[in-house]
């Protein structure tokens, strides 16, 4: 692929089709931003799970164990930490990682629970939801008392999950094995979370000379489908009334602000700002729907959207 004089140089192409669908999106000054946040290698970031420890006490175990960190950006500063040198190695040795105390990971991924705020006592589903990172962060986020379903259709990914929410402590979520597409209209939720399988197009890495990601345009294709029938489906579950939170690691339109434009339509539902100071300190990209937001890769943010989504009554 041969890329135009004045685009922004890349050492190694990037897989067939993505730099056209980039380039077809954002301004040159964008797709050199995304380019160079690819290319960076970001620092270790982790949660403390609050079902089981606190800031306080993870920041003690970093101290005890010389890991030094940096707080995160101000929405996530209350539990996530930011390690300066070491590696992923350096936290799964810790005691507190083997308890559960703590989770590795992304700062994008943290944003969508603190998005959706579940409650005490809601009925909250995440249908996409293995390896589990965001169902243990509303499990948290409701200390354990939101009444959380948590779907997803990969049986290998099923047993992770599990094994997961048991390390977390987060003991009220009952797990469904099953594809989320096919689930019965008499379920009812007061909030759900569409984590949705996607192409990748925020998550690629460039390490030893070339690009990693898994994207491709046939991943492409068949995601918008799926993305699709599980965002209809979440639509029509979600009480009325009630909060469906959208969200990918992608950062193509296609999956995100046109899909949302096609299917909210015809649900009665309409998409709501996110909360106030949710996205201080996020690096952004433009984004088509002015109350979503579109994530830049950047030096702590990988690729990632979000948008809330409220149904009518
Ligand atoms: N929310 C997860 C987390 O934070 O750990 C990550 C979810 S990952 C982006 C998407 C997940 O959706 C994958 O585990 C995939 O197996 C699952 N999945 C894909 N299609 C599905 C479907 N139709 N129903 C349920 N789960 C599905």
């Amino acid at each position: 692929m041969a890329y135009p004089a004045n685009e922004p140089e890349l050492p190694q192409p990037l897989p067939d089709g993505l730099y056209d669908k980039l380039a077809a999106q954002y301004g040159h000054e964008d797709l050199a931003r995304i380019v160079e946040g690819y290319r960076t290698v970001r620092p270790v970031t982790l949660r403390a799970n609050t079902l089981k420890a606190d800031h306080a006490s993870i920041a003690a175990q970093l101290q005890e164990a010389h890991i030094e960190w940096q707080p995160a950006p101000s929405p996530l500063d209350s539990e996530a930490f930011v390690i300066c040198q070491a590696r992923e190695d350096a936290i799964r040795a810790l005691s507190a990682y083997e308890a559960g105390e703590l989770y590795l990971q992304s700062l994008s991924a943290m944003l969508p629970a603190h998005a959706l705020k579940p409650r005490a006592g809601e009925n909250v589903l995440d249908m996409a939801a293995a390896p589990g990172g965001k169902t243990c962060h509303m499990a948290a986020l409701s200390q354990g008392a939101a009444l959380i379903t948590a779907c997803e259709k990969n049986h290998v990914r099923a047993e992770r999950l599990r094994y997961n929410l048991a390390k977390q402590g987060a003991s009220r979520v009952n797990v469904m094995e099953c594809d989320a597409r096919k689930l019965d209209s008499f379920f009812s939720f007061d909030k759900v979370l569409l984590d949705a399988p996607c192409s990748g197009s925020g998550t690629v890495r460039y390490a030893d000379g070339s690009f990693k990601t898994g994207f491709s345009l046939e991943l492409l294709s068949r995601s918008v489908k799926t993305q699709q029938a599980l965002l209809r489906k979440a639509l029509d579950i979600v009480n009325p009334g009630g909060f469906v939170l959208y969200a990918t690691c992608s950062i193509l339109a296609e999956e995100n602000e046109e899909l949302i434009r096609r299917v909210l339509p015809k649900a009665r539902a309409e998409l709501v700002p996110l909360p106030d100071g949710l996205l201080e300190g996020v690096p952004l990209l433009p984004c088509q729907l002015p109350e979503a937001a579109v994530v830049c890769p950047s030096e702590y943010f990988e690729g990632f959207f979000l948008a809330l989504i409220k149904k009518g009554r």
